[in-house]
């Protein structure tokens, strides 16, 4: 007799733009929007998919693929990263395009959301080979990106070189004269901005101490994790760390590290840039990244990737406050989850909207060639953060939503109307 195992059907889990699409659904069921609108705006405007070679320091050749998707332009042009990572697929830069065009209403910026991806895992090329590969998907894409149109910035795995060789070469087709507004997040000597590189960790300590204060949370003495200690993870341990909170875990890709009085995390930037990793770190016990999140604290800001916080932790998260710095980083089911346990959530298009609105205050310094100061810089951020997230909340009282879908109803509100008030052409 042959005995078979049970077939276990696991449920599919929902990509990314199906969970895009859910919670715009939920946000459109709130504010009441009418079919017509909905169909408009649940569906990404361009698709753009770029297979192209790349030739490799042996002499052998290889074909990369790369998207560029622009969700929406009614209200200027389409902002968004571009990420290289070997997982990126169609369907996540959809999701993260729209997620965009929802993050620049909720801030009330003029632009539409867009998000590019290149698979390709970077760290196993040389400096040569990722400039190659950059400057040819910069030329593929160049089809649709511009200053007038659609505005690359830096996301996970690409960084201000990056889009120095995007500027080059996208300027070097028009004969050669540097057009900095086309790409944000670029070097201060090319007409970067000063703060761009700090503003999505700094942008996201705005919200919390936004939130702090509206919901009477002390943050001297706060207990603070922080998942992923990249770009955005970092800078809002350090900040963070600077007010007073007690950052008492940290994680990278390798793991994390916990010390229930508090970690020096200046000490740990500069582990992290000698060793390449936060963990092994003297003073703190290594911790697994699924540990991590559940640690007992007040304030978790998970800053890596997305579906971190799933129906499987929810539950026993114990934070007070989640502010979003990683797009995505929380499932829908989760999102219950976390509502019905009095968990306050700053999702992540308000969250880590810092750095689109510093890349807003860039490209405007590139078109005029006038630029600010740093002071200038944060405190205009400081206010966008502070207004916004004033505006959130009046929506999530006014329905009694979470605050995800209140910025969501926000932000589609505010795109419907452009939309209605343009009209559907011809
Ligand atoms: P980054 O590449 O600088 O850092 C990512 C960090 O996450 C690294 O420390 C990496 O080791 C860590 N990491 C990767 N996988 C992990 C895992 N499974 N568990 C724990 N840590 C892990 O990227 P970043 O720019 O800081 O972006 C992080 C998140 O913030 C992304 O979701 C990105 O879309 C979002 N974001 C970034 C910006 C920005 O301006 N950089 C703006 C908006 C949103």
């Amino acid at each position: 007799m042959v005995i078979t195992s049970p077939v276990v059907r696991e449920k599919p889990q929902p990509s990314l733009y199906d969970v895009a699409v859910e919670q715009f659904n939920i946000a459109a069921d709130v504010i009441g929007l009418d079919d017509d609108l909905r169909r408009i705006l649940s569906t990404c405007k361009r698709e753009l998919i770029v297979h192209f070679p790349v030739e490799m320091d042996d002499g052998s050749v290889q074909v990369f693929t790369g998207f560029r998707v622009q969700h929406n332009l009614a209200a200027g042009p389409s902002k968004g990263g571009i990420r290289y990572h070997p997982d990126v697929t169609l369907d996540e830069v959809k999701a993260l395009a729209m997620w965009m065009t929802w993050k620049c209403a909720v801030m009330g910026l003029p632009y539409g959301g867009a998000k590019g991806g290149v698979q390709v895992d970077p760290k196993q090329l040389s400096q040569n080979e990722l400039q190659n590969l950059t400057r040819r998907y910069a030329t593929e894409i160049s089809l649709v990106i511009g200053p007038h149109t659609d505005i690359p910035a830096p996301d996970v795995n690409t960084n201000p070189q990056v889009m120095a060789w995007i500027l080059d070469t996208y300027s070097m087709h028009r004969g050669g004269v540097a057009i900095p507004g086309v790409v944000t997040g670029k070097p201060l000597l090319l007409g970067g901005s000063a703060g761009r590189l700090e503003a999505t960790g700094r942008g996201c300590v705005f919200a919390v101490e936004e939130a702090a204060r509206a919901y009477g949370i002390e943050l001297a003495g706060a207990r603070v994790v922080v998942q992923g200690f990249g770009n955005a993870g970092s800078v809002a341990a350090r900040l963070l760390h600077e007010l007073g909170c007690l950052v008492i875990g940290v994680s990278d890709s390798q793991g994390g590290i916990w010390n229930p009085r508090g970690l020096d995390i200046p000490a740990v930037i500069q582990h992290k840039r000698q060793t390449g990793t936060v963990i092994n770190f003297p003073n703190a016990e290594n911790v697994s990244n699924a540990e991590l999140l559940e640690l007992d604290c007040d304030i978790l800001i998970p800053a890596a990737l997305e579906g971190q916080i799933t129906r499987e932790n929810a539950p026993r998260i114990k934070a007070r406050l989640i502010a979003e710095a990683a797009n995505g980083p929380t499932t829908p089911e989760a999102d219950r989850i976390l509502f019905d346990r009095g968990i306050i959530v700053l999702p992540d298009i308000y969250a880590n909207a810092g750095g689109v609105t510093v890349s807003y205050f860039e490209w405007v310094q590139s078109l005029q060639h006038f630029y600010w100061t740093e002071r200038e810089i944060n405190s205009r951020l400081k206010e966008i953060m502070a207004r916004s997230f004033h505006a959130i909340r009046e929506v999530a009282e006014r329905y009694r939503v979470h605050m995800r879908t209140a910025a969501l109803a926000l932000a589609i509100q505010r795109v419907a109307e452009i939309t209605r008030l343009r009209g559907i052409y011809p």
